[in-house]
């Protein structure tokens, strides 16, 4: 019997069991049928990241920012190059502290762009700032090692 893995679906919520070996070959979601691990960062509110941290299997690496931050703008095509390079052992999201600032308060957010990695359902590192997609995967690589 393979390993499996814990994957909430970010689109609806439910919980999939994925094989381990099965993580590379795109799976979907049982229920709404989207791609769990699209191998591009996924947009989620405050609910759906207070599901990932507590339920899923999976390390995760969110960027916190808001539209009328420069950074954030400039920083988005390298975490959306992280994202392909990093998935699938790491998800990867994008919360809008704009929309959803309730986040931005719960976990103490002081400047943005933030990135926060989560692993079995506690935060292990944040690193306010931009960088470019070589720097993120190296820093979630060691962040979640
Ligand atoms: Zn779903």
């Amino acid at each position: 019997m393979s390993e499996t893995v814990h994957v909430v679906c970010a689109a609806c919520g439910a919980e999939n069991r994925v094989p381990r070996t099965r993580l590379a070959d795109r799976p979907r979601c049982g229920r709404c049928k989207t791609s769990l691990l699209p191998g591009t960062p996924v947009e989620i509110d405050t609910r759906t990241l207070e599901r990932l941290v507590a339920r899923d299997g999976l390390p995760l690496v969110v960027d916190f920012w808001a539209p009328w931050c420069g950074p954030c703008r400039t920083m988005a095509p390298m975490f959306e190059a992280a994202a392909q390079t990093l998935t699938p052992s790491v998800r990867l999201a994008k919360l809008n502290t704009q929309d959803h600032p309730d986040a931005a308060q719960a976990l103490d957010i002081r400047s943005i762009p933030t990135m926060i990695a989560f692993r079995g359902g506690r935060e292990v590192a944040r690193t306010p700032g931009a960088m470019d997609a070589r720097a993120i995967v190296a820093w979630a690589r060691e962040a979640l090692s």
